[in-house]
């Protein structure tokens, strides 16, 4: 195995790796992808926020824009302590080839602040956005580069974040971010997009194998906007939940989770996921969440989660990546040995790119859909790139991961044929 105690875990080492089998599989030459192995343009700003008690604190942001072949830049900017320019440049690559695959005409982007929002106040929080906003807003618009939410950016923050650019700007750019609150020219269906996608790729997945929802058994890491609404939906669906967790911790349960309950409990009443108490409700720390027996493990928190340490004890039947880069390449190999079938990220959460694409277009359109009209064209988008990359691993005898990459590559390749070698 490659991973050494030694050496951190690089997520743009795999992607690259990725990139070059797809290419070799494909029989294309270094000249037709070499530039989808390399960020474009990356951009590094530091920029002073003031605290409540009157203090300055200088903060780091990213904005990694990874290709433009297909489109505007595109993708979301996360607020975590662990945010750093390997890490945003890996998911910037990822948002070019998920995008690719799905069929959006957009590129990849990303952006981050090095920060754990947590400790701010909602009013250091928004002067940190609208900052950060200022040190980034040259380089971004609505036909250049569209950010969107990620983890711990909710739609309040893209509202403060478009409030901010228009001010900028001096008239209204809706079309400049998506992920809005709705009153700001959000979508209906944005918020849930992302964790529906999640369940349309799991739905799809056991339509193959011939198995229904209902009564799959299913694990969920994260219990944020992806997991939670994932989770949610399956429950709906008549799934049983056998254990959830978040940063906090975990909780499980043999006879499945209520969890109306848990949402409600986190989300509605702002507790603590570790905390919830009900009756054969038992607390499971995130490392033997994600080894336990169950026909769906939906991975929906960080990267690197499922590596070379851990692989070999994953008892799941199906990964539905919901987060970015969950299982590293290493630890993909093993699970396709063991027979464990992957969705990958890049198909898996592509329902938030899916739907903040429809809201771009509403936006520019002015002319707003129906949720139900935002959920027909999210499963129909997701089924056709589903199927794409199922027939193609079925038929080259490679794994799903694989053969996305080889989809997306595909896409990006030939359109770069036909726009030439500078842009
Ligand atoms: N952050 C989400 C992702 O990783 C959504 C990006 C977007 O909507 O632009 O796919």
């Amino acid at each position: 195995m490659s991973n050494t105690p030694n050496k951190p875990h690089n997520p743009y080492d795999d992607i690259v790796k990725t990139i070059v089998t797809a290419a070799e599989r494909l029989g294309y030459s270094e000249n037709d992808y070499l530039i989808f192995t390399h960020p474009k343009r990356e951009l590094k700003v530091s920029f002073p926020v003031r605290m409540d008690n009157g203090d300055i604190k200088v903060f780091s942001g990213y904005r990694v824009q990874h290709s433009n072949t297909l489109g505007p830049y595109k993708g979301g900017i996360r607020y975590h302590p662990e945010v750093r320019d390997n890490e945003v440049k890996s998911l910037a690559a990822w948002m070019t080839f998920k995008c690719a695959l799905i069929g959006v005409p957009y590129g990849g982007g990303k952006g981050g602040v090095t920060v754990d929002p947590k400790e701010l106040s909602e009013s250091e929080l928004e002067r940190l956005t609208r900052r950060f906003v200022r040190a980034i807003y040259r380089s971004i618009g609505e036909y250049v580069d569209i950010p969107a939410p990620d983890i711990n950016t909710s739609a309040k923050i893209m509202g403060w974040f478009v409030d901010e650019y228009s001010s900028l700007k001096g008239y209204n750019c809706p079309a400049v971010v998506t992920g809005k609150p709705i009153a700001l020219g959000g979508s209906l269906g944005r918020v849930e997009a992302t964790g529906r996608g999640c369940v349309i790729a799991a739905r799809e997945t056991l339509k193959k194998l011939e198995k229904e929802v209902e009564g799959t058994t299913v694990v969920v890491q994260g219990f944020g906007n992806v997991g939670h609404i994932a989770a949610k939906l399956l429950y709906e669906m008549g799934a049983k939940i056998l254990a959830v967790s978040d940063s906090s911790g975990g909780v499980q349960c043999d006879a499945g989770l209520n969890i109306p309950e848990l949402v409600d409990f986190v989300h509605g009443q702002k507790n603590q996921l570790k905390d919830y108490k009900a009756k054969n409700v038992k607390p499971i720390k995130n490392a033997d969440l994600l080894t336990m027996a169950c026909d769906v493990l939906i991975p929906a928190a960080l990267d690197n989660q499922i590596n070379a340490q851990n692989a070999n004890d994953i008892k799941a039947k199906i990964i539905i990546e919901g987060a970015n880069g969950p299982t590293t390449l290493d630890a993909d190999k093993v699970l396709h040995q063991k027979g464990i079938i992957v969705v990958p990220d890049i198909l898996a959460n592509a329902g938030g790119v899916t739907v903040s694409y429809f809201e771009w277009v509403q936006n520019l359109q002015n002319f707003y859909w129906t949720e139900e009209e935002v959920n027909e064209k999210l499963d129909r988008m997701m089924c056709k790139a589903f199927s794409e990359v199922w027939k193609l691993s079925t038929h080259e005898k490679i794994n799903l991961r694989s053969a996305a990459y080889m989809r997306a590559l595909e896409v990006l390749v030939n359109t770069k044929r036909w726009k030439g070698v500078y842009y």
